[in-house]
């Protein structure tokens, strides 16, 4: 039951990673014909009839893609790592070929200059963490044997340790001007970033030849070092 014809269908969040993705698309020969800062559709046609381009939140990216609403997407690490955490089989369909190396920054600790982060895991004090990144953070301080309280928020990360609310946070860095902004410091690296491409698996059997053409093109777009 093959349809090589069938429209694909790619999920991709506005802002850094729809600018960032593209030129990858460009160099795949495709365009998008609108531009979603100043148009208020949410389903974008392009220069290849059979290939849409849908804008959701970034996080509901895995989702879109995992239940078949887009055949592809591009995800941050950050979002799949707490997609697949925050389902119990989490990446079950969803299959990721690529590192795209876009939108590249790290996941990081920051906290006040004045919080004496590597004393406080030196004495195993027990200290409070605000995230929206709750399970990257839970495994980082295990993995470190660092007792911790999560407490999870939905945005503006960098006010909680200024309010009190806690003492770090875990939060993307990428120039630091953020956290410099509000007086934080960045004291431990956790992991580093990128955005990937993820597939519906049901759908790369469906469509295989069309995905597969799209997975070389971005494969060969990828930016170098
Ligand atoms: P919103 O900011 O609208 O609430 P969001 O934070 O999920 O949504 P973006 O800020 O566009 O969306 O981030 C999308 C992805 O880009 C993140 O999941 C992450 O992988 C990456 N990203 C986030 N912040 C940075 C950054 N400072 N530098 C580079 N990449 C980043
Ligand atoms: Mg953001």
């Amino acid at each position: 039951m093959s349809a090589p014809n069938a429209a694909i269908t790619l999920a991709l969040s506005k802002g850094r990673i729809f600018d960032e993705t593209l030129p990858l698309l460009k160099a795949a020969g495709i365009e998008v014909t609108e531009d979603p800062s100043t148009s208020r559709k949410l389903i974008l046609p392009t220069t290849r009839p059979d290939v849409r381009v849908v804008l959701v939140r970034a996080t509901d990216v895995p989702t879109y893609v995992q239940q078949g609403g887009a055949d592809l997407g591009v995800a941050g690490l950050d979002v799949l790592l707490e997609h697949g955490a925050e389902w119990g089989n989490g990446s079950a369909g969803l299959y990721q070929p690529l590192d795209l190396r876009i939108a590249r920054c790290r996941m990081s600790v920051a906290a006040r200059a004045d919080f004496d982060y590597a004393s406080a895991v030196r004495q195993g004090s027990r200290i409070r963490v605000a995230t929206k990144y709750v399970s990257i953070a839970r495994d980082h301080f295990a993995d470190k044997g660092v007792h911790v309280d999560l407490i999870k928020l939905y945005g503006s990360m960098e006010l909680a340790p200024l309010t009190g609310l806690a003492d770090a946070i875990v939060d993307l860095v990428s120039t630091g001007s953020t956290l410099k902004a509000n007086k934080l410091v960045e004291v431990e690296p956790i992991m580093p970033i990128s955005s990937r491409l993820i597939v519906n698996q049901a759908a790369l059997k469906l469509k295989r030849e069309p995905i597969r053409g799209l997975i070389q093109a971005f494969e060969s777009a990828i930016p170098q070092e």
